[in-house]
């Protein structure tokens, strides 16, 4: 069998929409697609239907994630991605996911606008995530299980171990999305080496975070080829603008890796620094420990504190609606200016208090 086998019948029996661009490449003269032979006034190229998974691009992020291109289905976000995937294994009224609150609330609403059903397998009061109670939620029903790692919002990293342990529970009977949005500021090992061994993961990853690209749209699903080959069947026949490519090639050539790399490192220590600064700091109660790009601080008064860095032009998450997250802001990891501003409204509290 094949996971595959677990996805709606009639997504697998789908003739996908066949568009000019994929029935014919090459030639010169382009009179395929009703296209304006007419560059507009600005942005050559532009009067051209994109490729749908420009080439170069799905080779520079297999080789990026380090898998084969085979392996890669690049779209808008890892939005499109999350959407895809319940889209593709759930019916409506039916199926359902597993989702372990607090985390990204995107899963659910795919879920909800698919009609499959939402199934909680929250997290452990420390918010790590225990592979049994999410192994004891699973029902039949159950065809995605998501799993976010560095945790939005909550900022930790789920062992690849753990990962494995779902995976292998549920062989042949549901997929696990392993959602890396913040894997580049964590440094631990990609849930894309488990491919090999287990056809029922998926991994998403985003140029939206690390790479500074959240404006291009650009996300990739790292999933077996013939999940990919699905996908593929109920993908816009063009999701991704020309300029969201160009902008994403140049992210990842040598020029575009080396300076990000220097942004992580960046984003990194004022991160390690900000979270043995900001418990010393007036009406700070602590702060959850982060592998992604954010930390989740606990206050005695959020919602003061929230005003107080607003009234300063400083807007930051309140993530008071999450379970066990009351007396918390989620706040980004900025330049090393900005981060000096937060600390600075932060420290001017000691009067107010
Ligand atoms: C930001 C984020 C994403 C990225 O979504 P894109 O659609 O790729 O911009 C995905 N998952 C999580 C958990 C996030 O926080």
């Amino acid at each position: 069998m094949s996971i595959v086998d677990l996805a709606r019948t009639e997504i697998r029996a789908l003739a996908p929409y066949s568009s000019a661009r994929m029935e014919a490449s090459g030639g010169t003269v382009l009179l395929n697609a009703n296209e304006s032979p007419w560059a507009p006034m600005d942005g050559d190229g532009l009067n051209r239907y994109p490729d749908p998974q420009p080439r170069a691009l799905v080779e520079g992020l297999a080789a990026l994630y380090g898998v084969d291109a085979a392996n890669v289905l690049v779209g808008r976000g890892s939005d499109e991605a999350i959407d895809l995937l319940v889209r593709a294994f759930c019916r409506a009224g039916y199926d359902a996911v597993v989702v372990s609150p607090p985390t990204f609330g995107m899963y659910a609403v795919a879920a909800n606008i698919q009609g499959a059903t939402v199934i909680e397998a929250p997290l452990a009061d420390d918010f790590s995530l225990d592979a049994d109670a999410l192994l004891g939620r699973v029902t039949p029903a159950v065809k995605l299980v998501f799993v976010c790692t560095p945790n939005n919002p909550t900022g930790n990293v789920v062992e690849l171990s753990t990962i494995e342990r779902i995976a292998d529970a549920l062989a042949g009977r549901a997929l696990v999305v392993v959602d890396e949005a913040y894997a580049e500021f964590a440094g631990s090992p990609s849930a894309a080496t488990l491919l090999d061994r287990h056809d029922n993961v998926a991994v998403l990853r985003t140029l939206s975070k690390a790479y500074a690209l959240a404006g291009a749209r650009v996300g990739t699903l790292v999933a077996r080829a013939d999940v990919v080959a699905l996908l593929r069947k109920i993908i816009a026949p063009y999701p991704l603008p020309q300029a969201s490519v160009d902008a994403a090639l140049r992210a990842i050539d040598a020029d575009g890796l080396a300076l990000t790399r220097r942004r992580i490192a960046t984003l990194v220590a004022e991160r390690e620094r900000l979270r043995t600064l900001l418990p010393t700091l007036p009406g700070v109660r602590g702060v959850l420990p982060s592998s992604a790009n954010f930390l989740t601080v606990r206050f005695d008064d959020p919602r003061g504190t929230y005003a107080a860095l607003l009234a300063a032009g400083i807007v930051v998450r309140d993530v008071g609606r999450y379970r066990g997250l009351g007396d918390c802001l989620r706040i980004s990891i900025g330049t090393p200016d900005e981060n000096a501003r937060v600390v600075g409204v932060l420290a001017a509290r000691r009067e107010a208090a």
